[in-house]
């Protein structure tokens, strides 16, 4: 390939703090008020205009749509999320679950409101592009805005950006599977003009289970049993009408997912139907063809939804993410590398840093939490080899495929985020490396502020 070289320049370093998170996703968000309330500084840079990540960027508004009368809940940042959307007038009850679907566009306030609150420093619009390295330690990034090039320093560093860029650009080792191997990325949508009460006596009448999931791509799943005969909402048939009809061409018999809430306006939301295989969410060549492809596609859903589902004979797209949905990317090696059987069988850890339910959705498992069942995350999961000063939150960490399909779930994130962000703080406030900070420390640190470690 050809190249060039780029002058050396001088940057500005136009801000310090204690604490930097970079990424303002659950993983983010949750890392950086868990900082903030422990009582340190604390930045979040954050590459597009809202906080929120997934939920606010993709329009992901599930977070706890696993939750059955038995699941045992993390508690902590993660249930906040969804309470203060809920107070906020920004969450509807979800259709299959005992939670509360998290309404994209209200929690980019609710995200404002909780980032002023705890007294973050907030900078949207600015990209990491590089980390400033002092041998093998980070001391801050360097961002590409409108500004250009400009430097932030900082005691320590989280990369919350999902696809471990932090961590990556400073020589920590990452893994990616190969492309054929990642989870599908999505083009996500909400609609508007539906007719409520002729969807809802559409589904009483055709009541779809987990049994029902299907239609290639990511809807070919595995259960325990115990989920087969309940309630979910899953669209497959009109898409499989639409095939016959000649509205989708065969090959996209991928076109099959879930719905999420359906509201009195008329608004259909949370529509998961679009799956795009060999997405490299590292790749901007690849996220072009995906983003392109996904809003074909999308178009041809909402065609079979006008034709075939009762109640959407006059709906209209409301809206796309404002990004194609990337489920899967780099993983980052961890001092600990979270494994099937730690998500399958309840995982235990001495350093644990938060819990998660038994909850499995991905690489063709769907386990819900119905039985009380959960697992712990240690704090050595946070922990990148190579790299000081740095944690890993988010959908990064290190995980085997299947554990990857528990931790990259939203309120998971969550979980290591409040983790991260707690011992991020101990470490700046007892001037303590964060591999040597005592584990009972940040237990507690994390109990004080209402989450639950064991
Ligand atoms: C289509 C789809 C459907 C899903 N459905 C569900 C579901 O129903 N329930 C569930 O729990 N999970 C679901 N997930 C998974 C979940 O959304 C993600 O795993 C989770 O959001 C990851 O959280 P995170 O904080 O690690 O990353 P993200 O939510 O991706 O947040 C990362 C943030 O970092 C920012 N960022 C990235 N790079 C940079 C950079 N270089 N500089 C500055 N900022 C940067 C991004 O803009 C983003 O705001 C779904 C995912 C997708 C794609």
């Amino acid at each position: 390939m050809k190249k060039i070289s780029e002058p050396a320049r001088l940057i500005d370093v136009i801000h310090e703090t204690e604490v930097l998170v970079v990424g303002s996703g659950p993983g983010g968000l949750s890392a950086a008020l868990a900082a903030a309330r422990a009582g340190v500084e604390v930045t979040l840079v954050e590459r597009f205009g809202c906080f929120g990540g997934n939920i606010t960027v993709v329009g992901v508004e599930g977070m706890h749509w696993y939750r059955h009368e038995k699941t045992i809940e993390s508690m902590g940042i993660p249930k906040e999320f969804e309470d203060a959307a809920k107070d906020a007038g920004a969450a509807v009850p979800e259709s299959q679950s005992l939670s509360y679907e998290i309404d994209s566009e209200g929690f980019k306030l609710v995200a404002d409101r909780m980032v002023e609150k705890a007294g973050i420093h907030p900078m949207l619009h600015r990209q990491f592009v590089a980390p400033i390295m002092e041998e093998d330690a980070i001391v801050g990034i360097i961002t590409e805005s409108k500004a250009g090039r400009e430097a932030i320093l900082a005691k320590v560093v989280i990369d919350a950006t999902g696809d471990a860029d932090v961590a990556h650009r400073a020589g920590a080792p990452t893994r990616m599977a190969a492309r054929e191997d990642l989870m599908a990325a999505s083009v996500m949508f909400h609609l508007a003009g539906v007719d409520k009460a002729a969807f809802v006596k559409g589904v009483q009448s055709d009541p779809q289970t987990y049994s029902d999931w299907g239609g290639g791509g990511e809807w070919n799943i595995e259960t325990s049993g115990k989920e087969d005969q309940m309630f979910s909402p899953f669209l497959h048939k009109p898409f499989a009408q639409a095939i016959q009809a000649g509205l989708i061409p065969p090959h996209l018999n991928t076109i099959a997912g879930t719905w999420g809430a359906i509201h009195d306006s008329g608004e259909l939301t949370y529509m998961n139907l679009v799956h795009l295989a060999g997405i490299d969410g590292t790749d901007p060549d690849s996220l072009t063809q995906g983003e392109i492809e996904g809003r074909k596609q999308a178009m041809m859903a909402i065609e079979a939804l006008r034709k075939f589902t009762p109640g959407c004979e006059t709906a209209r797209l409301r809206n796309f993410g404002m990004s194609l949905g990337v489920r899967d990317t780099r993983k980052v090696d961890t001092r600990y590398e979270m494994t099937e059987l730690d998500v399958r069988e309840q995982g235990r850890f001495d350093d644990s840093i938060g819990i998660f339910p038994e909850f499995i959705d991905g690489y063709g498992v769907l386990i819900l939490p119905t039985t009380g069942r959960y697992f712990e995350v240690p704090y050595r999961n946070l922990l990148p080899n190579k790299v000081k000063n740095l944690l890993i939150s988010g959908r990064a960490t290190a995980a085997q495929k299947i554990a990857h399909a528990a931790t990259r779930n939203m309120a998971c994130c969550a979980v290591i985020g409040q983790g991260a962000g707690v011992a991020a703080a101990l470490s700046v406030k007892q001037n303590r490396a964060l591999e040597a900070l005592n584990i009972t420390d940040i237990q507690a640190s994390l109990a004080a502020q209402g989450a639950r470690v064991h």
